[in-house]
């Protein structure tokens, strides 16, 4: 063999070489995906990690009158139910239109916040609630019900905005409760504890 052909085969050999290497590396990583794939068709329970708010949540849907809320006007429903059978109030009848009709783009600029509003308070037999439809896709059911408890607080009750950073009647609305924290809070607008009312007389009602 002469030399230029000894190097032409040295040449070849380490060119076999690499590429035997590269075919081992190709197969061996082949090995370990299957490997993982393996170990993933196995029964695997996966571990459902709730959040406090899902938590939360639970124990308001436990609830003989919160877990019956199933559409916008059983949040009226419901607060008629503990207003009239705890708290003796008696709303009579009431025409009662809510809806999501309004958005962050549709608010007026003044109100371009706004979760709700309330375009019935001081308006005897009517109940006339905007909520926010952005926010409501976003709002865990404690949420809603604060916010629905808040507006209804306006709307029935004529309730305005009072400084109590846990009260239902607070602006901005307050984050969310435990339940038994909201049940105060409620107690607490339903009894008149942080109910203040709107001057109906204010041309703005009017
Ligand atoms: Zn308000």
């Amino acid at each position: 063999m002469s030399e230029s052909n000894q190097y032409l085969m040295k040449k070849v050999i380490i060119q076999i070489g690499v590429v035997f290497g590269i075919i081992t590396a190709i197969i061996s990583t082949k090995c370990s995906s299957d490997e993982t794939s393996d170990t993933t068709s196995e029964l695997v329970i996966p571990n459902i990690i709730k959040t406090e708010s899902q938590l939360r949540d639970e124990a308001y849907k436990a609830d003989p009158i919160y877990g019956n809320i199933r559409n916008l006007e059983d949040y009226w429903l419901a607060f008629k139910t503990i207003g009239e059978t705890q708290y003796g109030y008696d709303f009579g009848d009431q025409e009662v239109n809510i809806f999501t009709d309004l958005t962050i783009a549709s608010s007026d600029s003044n109100r371009d916040d706004a979760a709700g509003i309330a375009h019935g308070s001081c308006k005897e037999g009517i109940i006339d609630i905007a909520i926010n439809a952005d926010y409501w896709a976003e709002y865990s059911f404690n949420r809603k019900l604060i916010l629905m408890w808040h507006e209804l607080g306006h709307d029935v009750l004529d309730a305005a905005h009072i400084n109590g950073e846990r009260a239902i009647m607070n602006t901005p609305l307050p984050d969310e409760y435990d339940l038994n924290v909201f049940k105060k809070e409620e107690a607490d607008l339903f009894n008149g504890k942080d109910l203040v009312f709107f001057d109906c007389d204010d041309p703005y009602f009017n």
